[in-house]
């Protein structure tokens, strides 16, 4: 069963996909909005374009009141390409600068502000305007979208994380990055209650998207009139 758009006065449906650091958040929550006809929202890019602006200004990240300065008063703004989220800071989109070993190591450090997380959430909420999404992160399911009733938690061995992560070419050390994520005191990376959670060490991306789009199927309520073919 396929719920692309909401029809009128339908509130949109959230699936929030939680987990720790390269435990495949990215490549499932794609595969599952592609297969469902959602709008896929990768919040990780988000706090990692402030972490790139702050350091391409020089802003001292230990300093939360520059940061927090930042955070008010850059120019931001949504658009939605190809069913894709994505925030753009001066009409700008920084796809792969946010993606560098250097922002990788500074973006928990912004994260753990709780002004920033709070603006943050405000603009993830305003993703709605775009329909039925799939919104990966690590507070979506306890804190940004609390209320959905579509809550996965993924994770893998550090060693299996570590191992796609390299084979990426990226080296960096995601248990410093999984005990900041955790530890801090603002929504920190947690299981959501209510939480499928799902350790995908030894399965394919496939099988574990497959697992969270059979879930969602089983549990969508039927829609008179939708299009029920599987896509
Ligand atoms: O998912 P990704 O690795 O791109 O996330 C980068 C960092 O952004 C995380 O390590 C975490 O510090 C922060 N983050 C967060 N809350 C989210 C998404 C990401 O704190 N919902």
């Amino acid at each position: 069963m396929s719920h692309p758009v909401p029809r009128r006065g339908e509130t949109p449906i959230v699936v929030a996909i939680d987990g720790t650091s390269a435990s495949g958040k990215s490549t499932n929550a794609r595969l599952v909005a592609a297969a469902l006809g959602f709008v896929y929202v990768d919040t990780g890019a988000m706090y990692r374009t402030l972490a790139w602006y702050c350091l391409r200004r020089g802003v001292d990240l230990d300093d939360r009141k520059a940061v927090i300065g930042c955070c008010r008063k850059w120019k931001t703004s949504l658009e939605c390409v190809d069913r894709q989220v994505r925030l753009l800071v001066d009409r700008y989109h920084p796809a792969r600068e946010i993606r560098t070993a250097e922002t990788s190591a500074a973006t928990p450090k912004v994260a753990a502000i709780p002004q920033v997380r709070a603006w943050m959430k405000t603009k993830q909420r305003e993703c709605l305007q775009f329909g039925n999404l799939v919104m990966e992160g690590r507070d979506i399911g306890s804190n940004v979208f609390p209320e959905t009733d579509y809550k996965f938690y993924l994770d893998a061995s550090l060693q299996e994380r570590t191992r796609r992560r390299t084979a990426e070419g990226v080296q960096e050390d995601l248990a410093a990055r999984d005990r900041r994520d955790s530890l801090r005191a603002a929504a920190p990376l947690m299981i959501p209650l209510g939480a499928r959670v799902i350790n995908n060490s030894n399965l394919t991306p496939e099988e574990t998207s497959g697992r969270i789009i059979a879930e969602i199927r089983a549990r969508l309520p039927a829609r008179p009139g939708a299009d029920t073919a599987a896509p």
